[in-house]
């Protein structure tokens, strides 16, 4: 199928290529002391491993949970410069302040030539540290999400050491699928140097990716029953429909349904009651899963298998927004998006009077950003389809069934990956 970009007609693209400035230094103290600052009233600690008389430069890399990990990187990198890598919507009417700040602008899921000349300018040229949140997104399940294969492979090529900073709490804190409710967690952060200079030099791409994966390796839930975190708020569940969509005694989609600490499938009303320490039980009958993460995995699996067996299909209608340059969305109207396992994700729409149609075959994403809540435009559950110049938030009409589509995305990638000849 025929990429046609949306015609604007004059309307300029902002340039992810251009090269990140050297952070000024009272920018990061104002960062470092502000995020204490922000902090203030919160129990969190954080640890340093394996870091003493590391100085910059190095690759920070980060699990992603929600805004806080922020304040907690800046406050664990103080006194040093942090070059971040961002996306275009954390630019969002402050381009000026990012690009002061030396934050580096990425399109989420798209290949960029431009970044890694940009890595390198940060960590050879600047001698500063660069941050990345290498899940591109915040974790929904409160377990890692997918990493990208050209992780180790930049790593490798960079020659530097490479740091760890793993969070823990702050999903349970603010979960992806309720973040405006927030409960009352202690945060818990590791730093820990996973590789110097030297072991990045000897080691292979294939044992970089292992170290890292393994470093990057968390699950909330586990953690909150080791810890013994009681989470009392009442409203606990409420919001965890949208991750665990799928309901597995009848098998619905898109029909479960939360409020308070329960959980429900609106299709056979089987309901589910999530105790203080993150545990599903149900009311009636065989809990399938107590540990969340593991109906997350179930959904997946099922995913897989529609793929497998060629019965997977998704079509709805979207109202899509889009965000070429960083000053404003633009509503581009009702569309059509597709997603199947032969031309992956296909949005077909008409903007100022001329058709275009947004094709991402599937070996070009390895993940889809979604949104359950999106704080820039409608409260409700989006997900964005980016190219190399532009970023499309759809909004399907159907409701619930974004977590699908990204299941779908990751899990097409990695068939097609896998055999890519053989796919229905
Ligand atoms: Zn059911």
């Amino acid at each position: 199928m025929e990429n046609i970009p949306v015609c604007y007609d004059g309307v300029k693209a902002y340039d992810t290529s251009r090269p990140p400035l050297r952070q000024p230094l009272p920018f990061t103290w104002i960062l470092g002391l502000g995020s204490r600052l922000m902090m203030l009233g919160q129990p969190y600690r954080l640890e340093k491993i394996r870091m003493e008389g590391l100085k910059p430069p190095y690759i920070l890399l980060s699990n992603h949970m929600y805004f806080v990990d922020f304040y907690l990187q800046f406050i664990a990198t103080f006194p040093h410069r942090v070059n971040t890598i961002a996306t275009i919507d954390g630019y969002y009417r402050r381009p000026f302040l990012m690009e002061w700040l030396g934050c580096m602008c990425k399109r989420k899921f798209t290949t960029d030539v431009s970044l890694v000349r940009s890595v390198r300018k940060v960590l050879h040229q600047y001698g500063d540290i660069l941050c990345m949140y290498p899940e591109a997104r915040y974790s929904p399940a409160g377990t890692t999400a997918i990493l990208p294969d050209s992780l180790a492979k930049l790593v490798k090529l960079q020659k530097v050491p490479v740091v760890v900073l793993l969070h823990h709490g702050n999903y349970l804190h603010t979960p992806f699928w309720n973040y405006r409710q927030p409960r009352k967690v202690p945060l818990y952060t590791t730093m820990t140097q996973v590789l110097t200079a030297q072991e990045v030099q000897e080691k292979s791409v294939g044992e970089i990716a292992a170290i890292l994966r393994q470093a990057l390796d968390y699950d909330e839930y586990r953690w909150q029953r080791e810890q013994g975190i009681r989470i009392t708020e009442p409203f606990r569940a409420e919001g965890l429909h949208k991750i665990l969509y799928q309901c597995p005694h009848c098998g619905a989609e898109s029909r479960m349904e939360s409020k308070g600490a329960r959980l429900t499938c609106a299709a056979c009303g089987k309901t589910w009651e999530m105790d203080e320490l993150g545990q599903l039980r149900a009311l009636d009958g065989e809990t399938e899963f107590p540990h969340i993460p593991d109906w997350f995995q179930w959904e997946r699996s099922q995913v897989r298998a529609q793929l497998e067996a060629g019965t997977y299909q998704f079509a709805d209608d979207v109202e899509v927004y889009s965000l070429v340059e960083p000053w404003k969305f633009r509503k581009l109207g009702m569309a059509r998006l597709t997603h199947d396992a032969e031309n992956g994700l296909v949005l077909q729409g008409s903007y100022n009077g001329r058709d275009y149609c947004i094709c991402r075959p599937p070996l070009s994403m390895y993940g889809l950003h979604v949104e359950y809540d999106y704080c820039y435009l409608r409260p409700e559950d989006c997900v964005d389809i980016s190219t190399e110049d532009d970023s499309l938030y759809c909004y399907p009409v159907r409701p619930n069934v974004v977590t699908k589509l990204s299941f779908a995305v990751e899990e097409l990638y990695k068939l097609k990956k896998k055999r890519p000849a053989t796919l229905p």
